[in-house]
């Protein structure tokens, strides 16, 4: 008898997720997490959409640990000395489609939860290796010990060296990649929603671009309830190409007056750096093989869209169909890949790979310099001069707009850039 029916590397959402599902489903399965509490090592913006989560936990989201319901969208495009915002903010919302969350809080509640389901979660706990025995994974190997399992989940996140032991997914080349680095400030609710205008649990998310001097990359700012999550995501080649450090990128970001103005006088509590998967789709691994499932970040379900970054939702979601898969061997007492790539199945079905797939060619669409360099700017300067009035004679508001646009043959790129831009998406 193998010690669990499944074993799950990683206390993060997606495995998490899937320990919830199978311990309702009354599985024997051990959560193994490398960190002091679930959440103590996990880095994320962020912005959780909800669907995924209300679809697969059976506990109202009023219920849980939520900091705000994001009901502002922003995007700024920054120059050096100004700054374009467009602003959609939802009134009278009856069901929040977003909320703002602190992993470090929502992942030790959430781990709670699956512990009153039945599951077993063991903190302090890396997985070192997996075993193998006759093309079969029958469990991991966790500080010299063994602990045998009929299926082992692998949800540890982007640098899941176990799947690339295992020879399903490729090491990491610089392309493929996107460092992040996030600090929280902390500022207090009541400055919080003055700075930001909100009440009661309203919140903020708001994407920007065009500080980052070239580098292909953008910044954030989330309001949680008393603290504010500021972070940089750039990709890595870049960074390489340009000789800078993502530290240097988040520093830029941190002092420039467009963040201070929100931030100004916070204390900077926390810094973190983390990985992100960049190619989305296209970087995805093989995600089955006999006796074990990959889910969340470490099969490579993550989506950069220009201000949309999701991995949460796509981590709940496909730690859940990795469950109800393993569910189905277990059934069957049949843990080979044969059985197991109904994984695989349940994914196509849901939204986690048609999502993924149809904006497969997204990394390519911001892949763009101009998007970082030239655009901000051009946005700036038909903004500031359309703006501009000091009693000198004053051009015409659409000669305004096309000489900028004309000038340095940007309308050919611009052109060119948007034709690209919607064909990719
Ligand atoms: C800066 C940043 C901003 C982001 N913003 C957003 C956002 O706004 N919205 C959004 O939806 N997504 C966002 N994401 C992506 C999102 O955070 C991830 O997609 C999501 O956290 C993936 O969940 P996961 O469970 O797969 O992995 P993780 O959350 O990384 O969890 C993996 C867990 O496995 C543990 N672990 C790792 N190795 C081992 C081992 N060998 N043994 C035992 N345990 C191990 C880790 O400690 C961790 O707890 C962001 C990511 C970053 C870095």
């Amino acid at each position: 008898m193998p010690d669990a029916d499944v074993i799950v590397v990683g206390a993060g959402l997606a495995g998490l997720s899937a320990a919830y599902r199978l311990a309702k489903l009354g599985r024997n399965v051990i959560v193994l997490e490398r960190g002091e509490y679930p959440g103590s090592k996990n880095v994320t913006g962020g912005r959780m959409y909800l669907h995924a989560i209300k679809k697969n936990i059976d506990i109202p989201i009023s219920e849980m640990p939520f900091e705000r319901f994001v009901v502002r969208e922003c995007i700024t495009f920054l120059d050096q000395s100004s700054s374009v915002t467009l602003e959609l903010n939802n009134y009278n919302v009856s069901e929040p489609m977003s909320a703002t969350v602190l992993r470090a809080r929502f992942d030790r509640w959430f781990s709670e939860r699956v512990e009153e389901r039945g599951a077993t979660i063991i903190t302090k706990a890396k997985v070192d290796d997996l075993i193998l025995e006759d093309g079969f994974v029958k469990g991991v190997i966790v500080g010299g010990e063994k602990l045998t399992s009929n299926v082992t989940i692998i949800a540890e996140g982007v640098n899941s060296f176990l799947a690339e032991k295992l020879g399903l997914r490729k090491s990491f080349v610089p392309e493929s990649v996107t460092v992040a680095a996030k600090g929280i400030v902390e500022l207090g609710e009541e400055e919080i929603n003055k700075r930001f205008n909100l009440k009661d649990k309203e919140g903020v998310a708001h994407a920007i671009i065009g500080f980052t001097n070239g580098v292909h990359g953008g910044g954030f700012i989330y309001t949680d309830r008393e603290v504010v999550s500021i972070g940089v995501v750039c990709l890595l080649k870049s960074l390489v190409e340009h000789g800078k450090s993502i530290a240097d990128i988040f520093e830029d970001f941190r002092l420039h007056p467009a963040v201070q103005r929100y931030i100004e006088g916070g204390k900077l509590v926390e810094y973190s750096g983390h990985l992100t998967p960049e190619l989305g789709y296209n970087m995805i691994p093989k995600i089955y093989s006999n006796g074990v499932l990959i889910a969340g970040d470490a099969a490579g379900f993550f989506l950069e869209g220009g201000p949309i970054l999701r991995g949460m939702d796509f981590a709940i979601e496909s730690g859940s169909l990795a469950a109800e898969a393993a569910n189905i061997a277990l059934n069957k007492n049949d843990y080979s890949e044969q059985t197991l790539k109904i994984y695989m199945d349940l994914l196509n079905d849901s939204f986690v790979l048609r999502d993924l797939r149809m904006y497969k060619n997204s990394p390519k669409a911001i892949s763009n310099p101009r998007l970082y360099t030239s655009y901000p700017k051009l946005v700036n300067q038909i903004f500031t001069q359309l703006m501009h009035i000091d009693g000198n004679p004053r051009p015409h508001m659409g000669s305004i707009i096309f000489n900028n646009i004309l000038r340095n043959g940007q309308i050919i790129y611009l052109l060119r850039d948007i034709f690209d831009f919607l064909a990719s998406l």
